[in-house]
């Protein structure tokens, strides 16, 4: 009786494991695991194989998904680069957890981020085929949102919140002056997982006949230093010229900073439409034309607010994913501008005296 018990049992235990095994094989959710799996291949393809010239691999890595890595993910440019060690990011030659971009997400039925990438800035790669013809990194139907301009009370936080109701992410290139205004609000933007770049400190064109070399270089590394100096924390090397005006020497100057320049693949014209239907049709227009591309917007525009939640659900309605850009590492600001900047802003030094122990009326 016993063996035959035994033998009863071995059976359904069988049973069950094969009954396990047709589950994770053949069952629907495995078919629903597919999509994330053909994404995750994406790192295995773009494996450099080129040692002389950088390639599109050199700068751009699949890495971990926000599902993997929620708090990190949220602070690439939020936390000082020594807690970002390279070595401590996963490898595209490990096994890439699979996708879930929804969850922890309140909006089951979210855009989401198909894709996160990482960008190696090194030797200051440019991105965007408006300018930038040689790193073409997203595959049909992809796009990445990147917002600039701000940071802007009202209209920057409802791009926060169209962005957060899609569980969705972008990349934001603020002006310095603007972040030494609303800093509260550019946290914000950093705290919400989006990249923070930078867009000059004063919005001027570095291509203008009058710039010198040291005044596009002050530009450059002031707006960074204010942005280092409203988060916190040091930026992302991400940098976009205004009017995208780029002149050679100061496309090398970012090169030499190891800074990746932002043009874009299609301009929402945002700051001149007279309505928020305006942006949605140009963007959409565009795109359905050219299939994917950064698009490039401006959180600073009332406009473009009003447009992002009816822009993102077209995006999602279009079969349309985002795919997120974070920085390998975080920028290096030079301590002359976080000094300097300071300095002008004339902050309140370190004393803490009161004014009745500083200042005395010794004479009336
Ligand atoms: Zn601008």
């Amino acid at each position: 009786m016993r063996s035959a018990l035994g033998v009863m049992l071995a059976s359904a235990v069988s049973l069950v494991v094969l009954v396990a095994v047709w589950f994770w094989t053949y069952s629907p959710r495995a078919v629903l695991a597919a999509p994330d799996t053909v994404s995750a291949r994406l790192a295995e393809r773009l494996t450099p194989t080129a040692k002389s010239t950088r390639t599109l691999a050199d700068e751009v890595e699949v890495t971990a998904t926000i599902a993997a890595r929620p708090s990190t993910v949220a602070s690439s440019a939020a936390l000082p680069s020594a807690a970002l060690p390279s070595a401590a990011l996963p490898s595209p030659a490990l096994p890439a957890a699979p996708l879930q971009p929804k969850a922890g997400c309140a909006n089951a039925d979210a855009l989401g981020v198909s894709r996160v990438v990482e960008i190696d800035t090194t030797g200051g790669p440019g991105f965007g085929f408006e300018h930038f013809k040689q790193l073409d990194f997203l595959t049909d139907k992809e796009v990445v949102l990147t917002f600039d301009d701000g940071p802007w009370p009202g209209n920057t936080p409802a791009v926060l919140k169209a962005l957060a109701d899609e569980c969705t992410k972008a990349v934001f290139f603020p002006i310095g002056k603007h972040a030494t205004y609303h800093p509260e609000i550019l946290r914000q933007v950093a705290a919400a997982g989006h990249a923070v770049g930078a867009h000059t400190w004063s919005h001027a064109n570095l291509n203008g006949k009058k710039m010198t070399e040291q005044q596009a270089k002050d530009e450059v590394e002031k707006g960074f230093s204010a942005v280092k100096l409203a988060l916190g924390a040091a930026p992302s090397p991400f940098f976009r010229f205004p009017q995208l005006q780029h002149g050679p020497a100061a496309v090398a100057y970012l090169g030499s900073r190891n800074v990746a320049i932002f043009s874009c693949d299609l301009d929402s014209f945002d700051f001149r439409a007279k309505d928020a239907a305006q942006i949605v049709n140009t963007v959409m227009t565009k795109l359905d034309k050219q299939g994917k591309g950064i698009i490039l917007m401006h959180d600073f525009q009332k406009h473009t607010a009003e447009a992002l939640p009816t822009l993102l659900g077209r995006l999602k309605a279009g079969g349309y994913k985002v795919v997120q850009m974070r920085a390998k590492a975080s920028l290096q600001t030079l301590a002359e501008y976080d000094e300097g900047l300071v300095k002008d802003m004339k902050l309140p030094t370190v004393s803490a005296r009161a004014l009745s122990n500083v200042v005395q009326t010794v004479a009336q």
